[in-house]
């Protein structure tokens, strides 16, 4: 199984939906394998892919955020990860992630246009924050 994860914020509404589930970047990262999976060129904003594994995986390419010239990079001295803004940087992570090691939550108003599950029947397009928040503590 693999999750879908970004650091993106959009300023014009997510096209993730409408709740983040924040977690700790370096968790998500310990003791893991980072390949190079692809560029997707469909939308406007290009969609760059990078798995996270705890799994071996020699077919495909690896990625080193610290010496390849990638949208994630990371330096050692100062310890901080970077990613290139101008890009849709996605992480495919391979693996359960557990509500205990969320670091919280939060809301978001949808994209009126885009959605990345579909944008042709997405129900929440465009959906303001405030009744996003209200839907997901009060559902039905
Ligand atoms: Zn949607």
């Amino acid at each position: 199984m693999v999750n879908w994860l970004s650091p993106n914020e959009w300023f014009d509404g997510s096209r993730y939906g409408n709740i983040g589930f924040e977690m700790e970047f370096e968790k998500l990262i310990a003791f893991r394998n980072y390949y190079w999976i692809e560029i997707m060129t469909e939308c406007r904003v290009h969609a760059l892919r990078i798995l996270i594994t705890p799994h071996a995986y020699p077919d495909l390419v690896p990625y080193d955020p610290v010496k390849d010239n990638g949208p994630w990079r990371y330096d050692p001295d100062r310890k901080l990860h970077y990613w290139n803004p101008t890009h849709c940087l996605e992480f495919m992570h391979e693996g359960d992630l557990m509500v205990r090691d969320f670091r919280g939550l939060k809301y978001f108003d949808h994209h009126k246009d885009f959605c990345c599950i579909d944008h042709q029947t997405c129900p929440d397009k465009n959906l303001f924050k405030p009744l996003a928040r209200l839907r997901f503590l009060l559902p039905g």
